[in-house]
């Protein structure tokens, strides 16, 4: 089932910004789109709004061919994972993933088939007759994702789902989520500030600043050619450098974007190398992270892992006309020189 967001304005009482401006989207159908922006962006309120939990001011929501936008939220026919995953206490993990299905008054042995089913899918087969007090903080999420998958409705919504997990069982549930989420095929709006798990899960990820879309693409688009400033600093960790077009021979009307891990570190100078100073060693194991200094300007390069260096020491940096992106310095928009 795609969703189809048209012109979504939403401003809250008292306040001067919109939550929303004006946004525009479609999620195709069986996609899985992630919607990613710093704190206050507009992510969440743009989610409730698909979810029916929020009244846009104007704008339309459809879902497949039916007009949504004034439908309660109950009979939008969406599932939903939040945050603060309300599994019942007093029910086993078992009622608690078939609830869904059992308000909908569907058949026992068709629950009973289903929540076996998605338990097996999400690895609860062993504890379904187990209280989430007898659960793991992992194998809580997952109840709660279990519960919405169950329930088959075509769309799923997913608010920051993961951010109760510690850092390694978030990584293992990421994966495990990609996975799951691909097997049934249901079209997903999923919300997070993290950039790595939208990289990590979408198949496409619009960057939202300031209740607008700032870029909407796959992934490794959006990371390979951020449209502005903004995107390629949000993307990607380290964030993009930005040189001024001095710093690399280029006119200083034009503002240079190039990843870490674009730029090739030598310890012996080449014709076609530029000299950079050592401010700051980071082995992170799978490389050796460099902050160093380039005419001035402070900038991150990813080095080989057994690259050996040491601060105040000079290397040298060649980079790939290919791998440069531009930049208007006043707008930060990216200029059409690719
Ligand atoms: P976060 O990751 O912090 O949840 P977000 O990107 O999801 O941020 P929203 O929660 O959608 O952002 O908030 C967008 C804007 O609307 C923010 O400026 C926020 O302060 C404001 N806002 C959100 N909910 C309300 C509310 N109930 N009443 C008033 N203002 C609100």
């Amino acid at each position: 089932m795609k969703i189809t967001i048209s012109d979504l304005v939403k401003t809250y009482p008292g306040q001067a910004r919109r939550a929303t401006d004006d946004v525009s989207l479609e999620v195709a159908d069986g996609e899985f789109l992630v919607l990613v922006g710093p704190s206050g962006c507009g992510k969440t309120t743009l989610l409730r709004m698909v979810a029916g939990l929020e009244t846009p001011d104007s704008g339309t929501i459809h879902i497949g061919e039916r007009d949504v936008t004034g439908v309660a939220a109950r009979h939008r026919g969406i599932s939903m994972v939040f945050q603060s995953y309300a599994i019942f206490p007093h029910m086993k993990v078992r009622d608690n993933i078939g609830f869904g299905l059992a308000m909908r008054k569907v058949d026992p042995a068709e629950i009973r088939r289903r929540v076996d089913q998605a338990a097996e899918l999400l690895q609860l087969t062993e504890v379904l007759d187990r209280f989430p007090a007898q659960l793991s903080g992992g194998q809580r999420q997952r109840v709660a994702v279990a519960r919405a998958v169950v329930v088959d409705s075509g769309v799923l919504l997913m608010d920051e789902p993961l951010s109760n997990l510690d850092a390694l069982l978030r990584l293992q549930f990421r994966a495990e989520l990609k996975k799951i989420v691909r097997e049934i095929g249901t079209t997903t709006l999923y919300v997070t500030h993290d950039q790595a798990e939208a990289m990590s899960l979408g198949d496409r990820v619009a960057v939202m600043r300031d209740g607008r879309i700032a870029q909407l693409g796959p992934p490794l688009e959006v990371y390979d050619a951020p449209a502005d400033q903004f995107v390629g600093g949000f993307l990607g960790s380290p964030p993009m450098n930005f040189l001024p077009g001095p710093a690399l021979g280029h006119a200083p009307d034009v503002l240079i974007g190039v990843r870490a891990e674009k730029v090739a570190v030598d310890a012996e100078r080449a014709d076609d190398t530029v000299p950079a100073t050592v401010e700051v060693v980071e082995p992170t194991g799978a490389s050796m992270l460099l902050t160093v200094l380039l005419d001035g300007h402070r900038l991150k390069v990813s080095a080989p892992p057994t690259f050996e260096t040491s601060p105040e020491q000079q290397i040298w940096l060649r980079f790939d006309p290919a791998s440069l992106r531009f930049y208007d310095p006043e707008t930060g928009l990216a200029l059409l020189t690719r």
